[in-house]
C-alpha cells in the first residue's frame, strides 16, 4: 500500500483533493464494478455545494440557570435549549450541534451533582458531539467516566490517552464522521496540552504527544501531532469536510489551522473568547480554515453557516457566523426548565443567604490585568486571615482559580461557591527565599493567564519585557512591621491552594517545609472572611507594579519609535514620579498620589506605580520635548532617591486580517518605568543631553 501512504500526508487542499482524485483512482483501478457505478453517484453529489449548520457552546461551566452580569440576566441552558431545537427545525438534516468542552465546575449544581446535570442538559437539548474540556477531570477521571456513560452524544477526543482508565476509554472516540445528505464530514475532537499542568486528578489519563513538528523551538508542538494524524487518516478515508472540536484555546486553535490545512473550522473552547467574527486563517493555497468559539457560561450561542465547494473547499464568501445571545427574550422549554428546578431545590438555602454587601463590582477581567486585582486580594486576604494563626505572611491565589465576578450588592452562599468552586484546600509550608522568588518568576513568566498570581504580604514590581526566570524587579515582604528587600536566604512562612502547591500550572515546591494541609474547602475561607466583613469595598492594587525596563533608554534616544512597546503610537506625553523608597502605590491619570488605593472614581483610571508614596514632579510632557522640558524645569533637582516615569499614549496597531474584537480600535496606553535610582537617571539625562548638542 504504498500509494495509500503516499497520499496519507496531504499538505494543502488543493492537494488534498488531489490525494482524494488519486485515492479514487486507484480504487478504481482495483474494482472494474466500482469504477462502472461510482462515477456518476459521484458526479450528482460533488457538482452541488454542500451547506452544514453548527450550532455550538463552550465553557458553560455548570451555568445551567439564567445568571446576573453587569445588571443584566443572561445564559440559562432551558433558553439556550430552546433555540437550538428552534434553529434545528429550520434545517434538520444539515445541522450538527456541539460542545466545545468544561461544561463541569463553576455553580453549585456541579458542586452538588459531579456533571450529571451537565451531561442531562446536552442530552435533553439535543447535542450531537462534544470533546472533553480540562474542567471534566475535576473531580477524577473516574468520575468523568461515570458522568459520561449517560451520553446520547458523541464524546471526541483523539489526543487522550485513556488506557489506564478502560470505562473511559470505552466512551471516547477520536473522531466521528457523519453522513449528511449523502456527503461525509468528520468531527475530530482535542484537548488541551496544558492538561497535563492544569488537571491534577486525571486517574491515569494522559494527553497525547507525537513526533515534535518544530523540533528546536519551545513549543516543539509535539502536541499536535497526534491530531494532525487523526485528520490525516479521515482525509485518507475520502473525508474532505474535516471540522476540529477543541478544548485547547484560541491561540492554539490558530497553530492548529495553520499546521493541519485540511481542517475547515475549529469550534474552539477554553480561552473562553467571545468572537464576534469567525477567525479566518487562510492558506498558501488560498484556501481557509474558520475559527470560532462563543465566550463562556452560555451568555451565546454560535451559529456557523458553512457552504462547501463541489470539491470540499469552503466558500468563505457564503460562509456566515452569528453569535446568538441568550437573553430573556428567549422562551425557556419547560422540560429543561422543570428538570433544573426539580435539580436545584436542594440548592436554595445557597441562593437565599446573603454574607457580606459588595458596595461596588469586584470584577474578573483579568486578561492583560498587569498588576494586582481587587477580587483576588480579597481572595488572599481571606487566606492569610485562615493562616495566621498558623504565622502565615505571604499568600497566594492563582487567577485561574477565581470563577465568577462580584457584582455591588449581596454576596450569597451560592455567590462564594461560584468565586471559588473547586473541591480544594489550603496548604501552609514555609520557604526560602529564593524559592519565593522562583515563584513569583513563574507566576509573571508569559502572558498573564490562570496561573498568574493574586498575593498577600508581599509588594513586587515585574519587567514583561525582561526574559523569562528574570522579570523580577524588587520584593518586599514584611518583617517586624517594615517592607524589606525579600533575602534568598530567609525563610517566609506561605499559604496558598493545594492545587498551585501540588504544581498545578506548573508551580514547584520541591524544598518546602513544615507543610501544613487545612480540611477545609477553600471557599469555607472566604465565606468566613466575608461574615466578618459584612461591608466589603474594592480597592485598588498596591501590591504588584508592572514596570516597563526599556522605556526610559528610549525615552532619552531621542528616537522614540525605536522601542518595541511603543510602535504604533502617537501623541505620546509622559510625565514623572519620584520617591525614596521602592515599593508600590497607586496614583490616577489627574496625578492624584493614592498611596495605599482608599480613593476611587469611576472616571480616574488609576495607574499602579513601583514606589513608595509617588510624588508627581512632571506630568503630560511631550515625548520629543522631554529632554529639553527637564533641563528648563531644572526637574533633576526635585528628584527623590528613585524614579518612575508614566507615558501615554494613542494606540493604532497595524491592521489584522484575522481582526478579532481584541485589535478593532485605537486606545490610550500606559507604561510605568523602573524605579530607578537619581543617580542613574541624571546620569542618562546627562548622556542624552551631550548627544543632542553634540549633534
Ligand atoms: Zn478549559
Amino acid at each position: 500500500m504504498t500509494e495509500k501512504s503516499k497520499i496519507a500526508k496531504p499538505t494543502s487542499k488543493v492537494s488534498k483533493n488531489l490525494a482524494l482524485a488519486a485515492l479514487m483512482t486507484f480504487t478504481g483501478l482495483i474494482g472494474a464494478l466500482l469504477l462502472a457505478s461510482l462515477p456518476q453517484a459521484l458526479a450528482d453529489k460533488e457538482t452541488k455545494p454542500f451547506s452544514l449548520t453548527i450550532l455550538h457552546t463552550n465553557d458553560i461551566h455548570a451555568h445551567d440557570q439564567p445568571f446576573q452580569d453587569r445588571g443584566k440576566i443572561v445564559g440559562g441552558m432551558a433558553r439556550l435549549g430552546h433555540l437550538v431545537r428552534q434553529l434545528r427545525k429550520e434545517n434538520s438534516a444539515h445541522t450538527i450541534v456541539a460542545d466545545a468542552g468544561d461544561i463541569f465546575q463553576g455553580t453549585a449544581f456541579f458542586t452538588r451533582y459531579k456533571g450529571e446535570v451537565e451531561v442531562e442538559l446536552l442530552n435533553l437539548i439535543g447535542y450531537d458531539v462534544y470533546t472533553i474540556g480540562n474542567h471534566e477531570f475535576d473531580e477524577g477521571g473516574i468520575n468523568l467516566a461515570d458522568q459520561l456513560a449517560k451520553a446520547h452524544f458523541d464524546v471526541l477526543s483523539c489526543n487522550l490517552d485513556a488506557t489506564a482508565l478502560p470505562q473511559l476509554k470505552k466512551i471516547i472516540k477520536p473522531s466521528v464522521i457523519r453522513t449528511i445528505s449523502g456527503q461525509k464530514v468528520a468531527f475530530v475532537g482535542a484537548i488541551t496540552p496544558d492538561i497535563e499542568t492544569l488537571s491534577l486528578n486525571r486517574d491515569g489519563v494522559e494527553l497525547k504527544r507525537g513526533r515534535p513538528l518544530q523540533p528546536d523551538s519551545r513549543d516543539d508542538l509535539s502536541w499536535v501531532s497526534p491530531i494532525k494524524d487523526e485528520v490525516e487518516r479521515v482525509a485518507a478515508e475520502g473525508v474532505n469536510k474535516i471540522v476540529l472540536v477543541t478544548h485547547c484555546g484560541l491561540e492554539a486553535d490558530k497553530i492548529l489551522a495553520s499546521q493541519i490545512p485540511q481542517v475547515d473550522a475549529i469550534i474552539g473552547g477554553h480561552s473562553h473568547t467571545r468572537l464576534a467574527a469567525a477567525v479566518m486563517v487562510t492558506h498558501d493555497d488560498g484556501s481557509h480554515t474558520m475559527i470560532v468559539q462563543t465566550g463562556n457560561y452560555g451568555r451565546n450561542l454560535g451559529k456557523l453557516h458553512l457552504v462547501f465547494d463541489h470539491s470540499g473547499v469552503i466558500n468563505a464568501a457564503a460562509t456566515r457566523y452569528q453569535l446568538l445571545p441568550i437573553t430573556p427574550a428567549i422562551p425557556e422549554d419547560k422540560d429543561i426548565k422543570d428538570y433544573l428546578e426539580r435539580k436545584g431545590e436542594p440548592l436554595k438555602n445557597l441562593r437565599d443567604t446573603v454574607v457580606s454587601v459588595a458596595s461596588k463590582d469586584f470584577d474578573n477581567n483579568f486578561r492583560g490585568m498587569k498588576t494586582d486585582s481587587a477580587l483576588g486580594d480579597l481572595i488572599c486576604d481571606s487566606f492569610y486571615e485562615a493562616g495566621k494563626a498558623d504565622g502565615a505572611q505571604i499568600t497566594f491565589e492563582n487567577r485561574g482559580g477565581i470563577r465568577s465576578r462580584i457584582e455591588q450588592g449581596n454576596i450569597t452562599l451560592e455567590k462564594i461557591e461560584e468565586l471559588l468552586p473547586f473541591e480544594n484546600h489550603l496548604v501552609f509550608a514555609d520557604i526560602s527565599g529564593e524559592r519565593l522568588k522562583k515563584t513569583l518568576e513563574h507566576s509573571v513568566g508569559g502572558s498573564t493567564g490562570g496561573k498568574f498570581l493574586d498575593v498577600h504580604g508581599l509588594k513586587f514590581a515585574y519587567d514583561s519585557d525582561r526574559k523569562f526566570g528574570d522579570r523580577i524587579v524588587f520584593m518586599l515582604a514584611q518583617k517586624a512591621g517594615e517592607w524589606q528587600e525579600v533575602s534568598p536566604a530567609d525563610t517566609y512562612r506561605i499559604g496558598m491552594t493545594d492545587y498551585s502547591f501540588k504544581g498545578g500550572e506548573g508551580y514547584q515546591f520541591p524544598d518546602a517545609k513544615n507543610i501544613k494541609f487545612t480540611e477545609l474547602k477553600l471557599n469555607e475561607y472566604l465565606k468566613r472572611y466575608l461574615q466578618s466583613h459584612p461591608h466589603i469595598k474594592p480597592k485598588y492594587g498596591d501590591r504588584i507594579a508592572w514596570v516597563n525596563g526599556t522605556l526610559l533608554q528610549s525615552l532619552l534616544s531621542d528616537d522614540f519609535s525605536s522601542s518595541n512597546s511603543f510602535n504604533h503610537c502617537t501623541n505620546i506625553k509622559v510625565s514623572i514620579y519620584t520617591a525614596d523608597k521602592m515599593g508600590v502605590s497607586t496614583v490616577f491619570s489627574d496625578g492624584h498620589v493614592v498611596g495605599t488605593s482608599q480613593g476611587e472614581s469611576e472616571k480616574r483610571k488609576p495607574i499602579v506605580l513601583p514606589l513608595e508614596n509617588a510624588e508627581e514632579i512632571g506630568k503630560d510632557i511631550a515625548a520629543k520635548h522631554f529632554a529639553a522640558a527637564l533641563r528648563k524645569n531644572d526637574l533633576t533637582k526635585k528628584l527623590k532617591k528613585y524614579v518612575a516615569l508614566v507615558v501615554r499614549g494613542e494606540n493604532h496597531p497595524p491592521h489584522k486580517t484575522d481582526a478579532t474584537p481584541v485589535y478593532t480600535s485605537s486606545k490610550i496606553i500606559q507604561a510605568v518605568s523602573y524605579p530607578i535610582l537619581q543617580t542613574d537617571f541624571v546620569n542618562a539625562f546627562h548622556t542624552a543631553g551631550a548627544a543632542t548638542s553634540a549633534r
